[in-house]
């Protein structure tokens, strides 16, 4: 069988490592995000198929699809790693806020993963993976908005593998502790403008959660995701699980 992985959030951080692992093991890659010169220069680099897509929106996941299956045959692995991240002390938290995030977060995860649903069913074979996080797990200061929706991808994967257990599709999130790609950049620096650390100081802060201290490399979740989609873990079903050198 032609494994063929979509990835969300592919052009960049944690999505692109994921593009060049899939793509290094011989799989059909599409990467999807909303700016075109980031999925241009990965897929430059690996042979992926890149196509701009808003997860937000159904249609513009649907017509990404299409193109993709038409491109590369039908989707065997759909890898919701899109996400935003947004830090904001819970008293001041507009609807706004909240709604935003879940956007991406939670309905970016169910409109790549249904929509791949039907060519996983008729392939007797697939693989879901969230790139949810350690938020997903426990909570975090100032980030109320976050952690509910990375819990809610957790709470959705697990149900979604039970319902899904008998048909050759496993769904499994990976949740990773701070990981060194843009996001976390933006992290530091929202921690550096609000308290007047320096960025030094700031990242120390940061990476002293991970037991390990350390930030985890973008290509450990791309391994993690990666072992996920192999054989090796088909028994691996409805799992969260944490890559955080222990944190939890
Ligand atoms: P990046 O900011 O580098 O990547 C996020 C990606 O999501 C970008 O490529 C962005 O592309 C894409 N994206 C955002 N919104 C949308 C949208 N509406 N439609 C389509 N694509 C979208 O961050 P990371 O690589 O760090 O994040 C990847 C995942 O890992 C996220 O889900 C994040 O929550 C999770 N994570 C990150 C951690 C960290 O410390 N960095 C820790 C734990 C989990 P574009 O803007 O072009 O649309």
């Amino acid at each position: 069988m032609q494994r063929h992985a979509i990835i969300s959030g592919g052009g960049t951080g944690v999505g692109a490592d994921i593009a060049r692992r899939f793509s290094a093991a011989g799989d059909k890659v599409t990467v999807l995000g909303r700016r075109l010169d980031p999925l241009n220069e990965i897929a430059d680099e690996t042979g992926a198929y890149p196509h701009t897509c808003d997860v937000t929106d159904r249609a513009s996941v649907d017509e990404a699809i299409k193109n993709a299956v038409n491109k590369n045959g039908p989707v065997t692995i759909a890898i919701a790693n899109a996400g935003i991240a947004n830090s904001v002390p819970f008293a001041k938290m507009t609807p706004e806020d909240l709604h935003n995030t879940l956007q991406v977060n939670v309905h970016g995860v169910l409109n790549l993963w249904q929509a791949s649903l039907p060519f996983m069913k008729d392939a007797n074979w697939g693989r879901m993976i969230a790139i949810a996080s350690i938020a997903g797990l426990k909570g975090f200061s100032y980030t109320s908005g976050y952690c509910a929706s990375k819990h809610a991808v957790v709470g959705m994967t697990r149900a979604l593998s039970i319902e899904l257990a008998k048909t050759g599709i496993t769904v499994n999130a990976v949740c990773p502790g701070f990981i060194e790609t843009p996001m976390l950049e933006k992290t530091i620096t929202n921690i550096v403008e609000k308290t007047g650390m320096s960025a030094d100081d700031a990242a120390a802060a940061v990476r002293k959660g991970n037991p390990q201290d350390r930030f985890i490399q973008p290509e450990e979740v791309a391994d993690t995701a990666y072992w996920l989609s192999t054989d090796m873990a088909k028994s691996v079903n409805g799992h969260a699980l944490a890559l955080s050198g222990g944190e939890i």
